[in-house]
């Protein structure tokens, strides 16, 4: 970046030196130039009017040899009477100059002539006299190539004494930019030894790493979060495995040491296959949730599910239940289809309905209704049950919450059918509402975004 920088402001200093170099040189020569043609006029103006007052006789006066003026006279026919530095008669005749022409058409002219080499350049001025001839005064003088040309040597010396200053100062200059820079601590920037023009940067640079920092901060805090979620589950996990294993593991035990009579023997093992059930039935929902909680899963497994035909299978498939517990399970409701995983919505809706079941009163009622709205499709499980208090109604729907734990030991539950229902519900961008009131029923509400689902 240093090397990039000098290089550039190099250039720049050179250019800027090259191009004020030539323009002083230009406008010098101009005015040089004009102020020396001025003078020739004047000189060909005052030679000519004291020709005409006084005649030639002047001439002879004139200090020929040091003038940088030349002074020649011609007749009107372009014959050399005279001239301040050459013999006359060796002169070829003038008519065909340019200057000598123009004075004998407007009594004035004027030319230019380089010298081959464009070192030098003549310029003359003619005037016309009284008595007919031409009076010229000419004047040579070296162009500015000329004095570039005799300059060269502090010319050269000026521009690299100038090369080796843009060099200095491009180089400090860009020192001066990049020191800053490199010397930023890019994980802790400082602003105090900065320039002005660094400021937004390294302000934005603060405040990048104040949220990178804040970032890792919470998530430190999701991950220590998820480690207590997870240990607790464990914890959860085992706890739920011991109580039917020790049952499982004690029930046989007697058995085989013979201690149990004969008669009993069937009691007993329809004891060890209740908890070995049980012991099936929690397995199964802990691989429920732990693929739903892993949340990867392929847009494929997504179609489209008409909710009407799935309630009403779920229906069927729990009407051995209801009746059971007398409870009459009844379904309602318009045909909807929406976008989902269908064996996820058939685990959602069956867990709701048979809580409604589970935790109701003997001639009571389930009532599972299908509405389709504006941008939305509802499922609604409404049961006039024992219903949930009001303090644990927010805690259902964590993993094996129960409100009356023997309870729901009785009736098979395992505390993560509510579970099962967030998550898969949250797979679906869905949102549950809960309504219950204690020995009046419990509503619950699912729905699902139409707009997603079509
Ligand atoms: P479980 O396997 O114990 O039924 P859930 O996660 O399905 O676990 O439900 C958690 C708790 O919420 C249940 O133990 C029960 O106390 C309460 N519950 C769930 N549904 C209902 C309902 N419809 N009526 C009353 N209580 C309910």
């Amino acid at each position: 970046m240093k090397q990039q920088l000098t290089k550039r402001i190099f250039f720049a200093c050179i250019t800027v030196f090259l191009l004020s170099f030539g323009l002083v040189m230009y406008v010098m020569n101009t005015y040089l130039a004009q102020r020396n043609l001025e003078e020739l006029k004047d000189n060909a103006v005052y030679i000519a009017s004291v020709m005409n007052a006084e005649g030639w006789a002047f001439l002879d006066d004139m200090p020929a040899e040091n003038s940088i003026e030349r002074i020649t006279v011609i007749t009107q026919d372009g014959t050399v009477l005279y001239d301040s530095m050459l013999d006359p008669s060796q002169m070829e005749n003038h008519k065909s100059r340019e200057e000598i022409g123009e004075a004998l058409r407007t009594g004035e002219g004027f030319s230019e002539r380089y010298s081959e080499s464009l070192l030098q350049k003549t310029e003359n001025y003619a005037i016309s006299l009284h008595d007919g001839n031409i009076v010229r005064v000419s004047m040579t003088q070296d162009t500015i190539w000329l004095l570039l040309y005799q300059m060269l040597k502090p010319m050269i010396a000026i521009v690299l004494v100038m090369i080796l200053l843009s060099v200095i100062l491009a180089s400090r200059s860009s020192e001066a930019i990049t020191k800053p820079i490199n010397q930023l601590d890019p994980e802790n920037p400082d602003d105090t030894n900065i320039y002005p023009e660094m400021k937004p940067f390294v302000q934005r640079l603060m405040a990048q790493n104040q949220q990178i920092h804040s970032q890792m901060t919470q998530i430190k805090q999701e991950h220590k979060k998820q480690d207590t979620m997870r240990r607790e589950f464990t914890a959860n996990v085992s706890h739920e495995f011991k109580t039917p294993l020790t049952s499982i593991s004690g029930f046989a035990e007697i058995i085989r040491d013979g201690y149990v009579q004969e008669k009993d023997i069937s009691h007993f093992a329809d004891t060890i296959y209740t908890e070995a059930q049980r012991l099936i039935v929690l397995v199964n929902d802990i691989l429920k949730l732990s693929y739903l909680e892993e949340g990867n899963i392929d847009q494929k497994a997504r179609v489209p599910v008409e909710l009407s035909a799935l309630c009403r299978s779920i229906q069927e498939r729990l009407a051995m239940a209801a009746e059971k517990q007398q409870v009459s399970l009844l379904c309602e409701g318009e045909m909807v289809t929406i976008i989902g995983i269908p064996q996820t919505l058939e685990e959602i809706i069956y867990n709701l309905c048979d809580n409604a079941i589970k935790y109701n009163h003997t001639g009571g009622f389930v009532q599972i209704s299908i509405r389709k709205q504006e941008q939305e499709a509802m499922i609604q499980v409404l049961d006039n049950g024992i219903g949930i208090p009001e303090a644990d109604q927010q805690r259902v729907f964590e993993r094996f919450y129960r409100v009356n734990k023997s309870h729901s030991k009785e009736v098979g539950g395992t505390g993560l059918g509510l579970s099962i229902v967030k998550h898969g519900m949250a797979l679906h961008n869905g949102e549950i509402t809960l309504e219950s009131h204690e020995n009046q029923g419990t509503c619950i509400q699912l729905h699902f975004p139409l707009s997603e689902s079509e």
